[in-house]
This record gives C-alpha cells, sequence and structure tokens, in this order.
C-alpha cells in the first residue's frame, strides 16, 4: 500500500517532527466549547462543567491488528478511532476529545501519514470529536498508533458492564458476524494477488461485508435512539471481540448465567451466503468474530414493548436466575451449549 503509485513520496525528514506536528495542528482546529485548549500547547485543556469524564485507550500494531495489503491508510485512521470511540459510547458517553500516540519508521513518507489522519479527521468529524494532542516519535520496524478517546456523561446515565438483573433481556445492535467475514474475504484476495499481481479482484458480491470490516460505525446514534425510546439500559458492553466473549463478560461482570437463542442472534443475508461459501457456520462468525462494533446490553422486561419491532435491535436472550452458566440454545432441537469466548484474532500474529 505504501508503493501505492497514488501516493507521492517526501520522507519525513524533510518536515521533521515539529513540522509535522504544525500540519496536523492546522487541520484540527478546536470546534467544542469543551475543548479550552487543543494542539499547541504542553498539555489540552477540557471542561465539562457538572458531567463526569471518561477516559479510554486502544493501541494498534502493524502485523498484530493490522496490515497494509489490504486496509488503505485512510481506513486504517478511520477504523482506529471508531474503535476507540465505541468504547466510551458503550458507556453511554459522548466521546468529544481524542488523542493520537503515533510511531512511525523511516519508510513512512508525508503523505502517508497524511492519509492515517485524513481518515482519523473523517471518523472524528462524524463523531464531533476534536483532536486535542499527542505524540509523535520514531520506530524501528512499522507502525505503531495508540488512541486515547475522552468524553463525558452526566453520572446518573453512565452505563457499565455491571448492573444487570436476573430475567433482564439481552439485545444487540444491528447485525453480527459481517466484519470478519470481510476480512476473510480481503485476505483471499491477498493471497491471490501474491501469486497473481495482475489479478483485478471483484468485490461487488462482497460490498456491505468489506464495508464493515474496513469502515465500521461506532453506533452512537443508538444512544440517541434509546433515549426517544425512553429505554434505560442495566448494563452495557460493545462488541468488539464477538458475541460470545461480550455476553460472558457481562455474565462475569454480574455475577450471572446468561442464554442467548441461535435463532435470534440477527445476520445480514450476506453474512450467511459468503460464510457457506468459505464452510463456517455464520453463527460462529457472529460468536466469534469480532470487530462488529455493535451494543450488547440488557433491558428490564417492561422496556421490552418499546423496543420489540425496531429493526436497529434483536432480542437475543435473557439473563438467567443464578450462576447457573452461561449457553447458547441451538436452534430446532433446543440443546445448551456452554459458551466459550474465542476470539479468532488470537490466531494472527
Ligand atoms: P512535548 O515536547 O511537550 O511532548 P510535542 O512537540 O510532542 O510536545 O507536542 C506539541 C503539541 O502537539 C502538543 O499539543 C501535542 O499534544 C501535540 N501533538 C504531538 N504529536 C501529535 C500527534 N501525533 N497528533 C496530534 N497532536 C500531536
Ligand atoms: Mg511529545
Amino acid at each position: 500500500m505504501l508503493d501505492d503509485k497514488k501516493i507521492s513520496k517526501t520522507s519525513l525528514d524533510e518536515l521533521g517532527e515539529f513540522g509535522l506536528i504544525e500540519q496536523i495542528a492546522l487541520r484540527f482546529p478546536p470546534k467544542l466549547t469543551s475543548t479550552l485548549q487543543g494542539i499547541g500547547d504542553d498539555a489540552a485543556v477540557i471542561d465539562y462543567k457538572d458531567e463526569k469524564t471518561l477516559v479510554t485507550s486502544e493501541i494498534f500494531i502493524e502485523g498484530i491488528h493490522f496490515r497494509w495489503d489490504y486496509m488503505p491508510l485512510r481506513h486504517l485512521g478511520y477504523k482506529i478511532t471508531m474503535a476507540t470511540a465505541s468504547d466510551l459510547i458503550a458507556m453511554n458517553a459522548k466521546p468529544q476529545q481524542l488523542l493520537v500516540n503515533i510511531a512511525l519508521s523511516n519508510r513512512f513518507t508525508i503523505e502517508a501519514v497524511d492519509e492515517i489522519y485524513n481518515g482519523i479527521k473523517y471518523a472524528c468529524d462524524q463523531l464531533k470529536m476534536d483532536v486535542v494532542g499527542g505524540d509523535t516519535t520514531s520506530s524501528t520496524r512499522g507502525l505503531c498508533v495508540s488512541l486515547t478517546a475522552i468524553g463525558s456523561a452526566k453520572e446518573e446515565k453512565i452505563l457499565y458492564r455491571k448492573g444487570a438483573k436476573p430475567k433482564d433481556l439481552l439485545v444487540v445492535t444491528g447485525d453480527l458476524g459481517g466484519a470478519f467475514l470481510g476480512l476473510q474475504v480481503l485476505e483471499r484476495e491477498a493471497q491471490v494477488n501474491k501469486v497473481n499481481p495482475n489479478n483485478q479482484p471483484d468485490f461487488s458480491n462482497y460490498t456491505y461485508l468489506i464495508e464493515r470490516q474496513l469502515k465500521p460505525q461506532a453506533r452512537i446514534d443508538i444512544l440517541e435512539l434509546l433515549k426517544e425510546l425512553d429505554v434505560q439500559p442495566t448494563s452495557m458492553i460493545d462488541i468488539s471481540d464477538g458475541l460470545s466473549s461480550e455476553v460472558l463478560h457481562l455474565a462475569k461482570e454480574n455475577g450471572l448465567g446468561m442464554n442467548i437463542y441461535e435463532e435470534k442472534i440477527p445476520l445480514d443475508p450476506s453474512t450467511i451466503r459468503t460464510a457457506e461459501e468459505f464452510n463456517i457456520n455464520p453463527i460462529t462468525c457472529a460468536l466469534s468474530g469480532g470487530e462488529d462494533f455493535e451494543l450488547l446490553f440488557t433491558i428490564k422486561q417492561k422496556d421490552f414493548d418499546k423496543i420489540k419491532g425496531n429493526p436497529n435491535f434483536s432480542i437475543i436472550g435473557y439473563v438467567g436466575e443464578e450462576k447457573e452458566g452461561s449457553f447458547l440454545i441451538t436452534k430446532g432441537n433446543e440443546q445448551k451449549v456452554p459458551l466459550v469466548a474465542q476470539g479468532w484474532r488470537e490466531q494472527e500474529a
């Protein structure tokens, strides 16, 4: 990707670290009233008045969390911003400020860094966030980016993983498994490209899945929707590692069992079709795939009618009475299979 002919090459040395930071600063004039000082001083200054401050960090390492061959730099910047903001959204907080720490090897060009920041800016514009600072350094090999997102929420509105009660209903937004299958499609093409560099990939059957992988949307829209519907979740988490592991997180934090129905897990038709093509069970993609960045939450039964039939939500199960374990209830024969957390990501390196 870095050798892409469209990207010209200005070495980072020509501009220097300060020149680079100056360029970055020009693109991010603070817009939010909560940002009192953005890039340019020794620290940013933020004021959330009567709201609590929420902070979260993520780290992304080349070769472990992303690869160049199918992750254009602009998409990388966009995706990591969405992934980081998603953790604040899962607390029912408004993401507002972003810090960008970046370590670059000398094979990077100004234009390449620009592309990363184009993606970061695009995501920040969508989420209404200000980039207010960061740090820049060199690395001996590969790219490493770490993002810190800061946001705010009224104390009584913050949603924790803990808070679910027995008989609550488990709800997920959107559909699951798509991002994982998008990655499978991209990896398959990358393999073909190695053998035949003139290969012209035809992704037309996989547009939705590739978009789920390269351009995920953190579900900030859901927070507004829940408010409109007057639904108050009792606990919440974002789905970054696959449904199984997130359901198990909720179970553990609450000291309760969780039961989900296989037939209720939302799958897009292209997820089902493509999983068949790859000889994988689409449910496995949803349970273990990850990177969908949808929300998983629990609600009281009295809120059921408020979200029933709403296409944004699927009620996938219920919270068990006691510490009786967490299960997937299978289609048809209603067998209870213990849920296991098995991230696909761990297999990468
Ligand atoms: P210091 O020497 O105090 O660490 P820097 O020169 O690293 O200062 O940073 C100067 C300003 O630029 C600070 O406001 C810092 O937060 C910001 N900054 C540095 N690197 C980045 C980056 N990669 N992205 C965004 N802002 C950055
Ligand atoms: Mg610094």
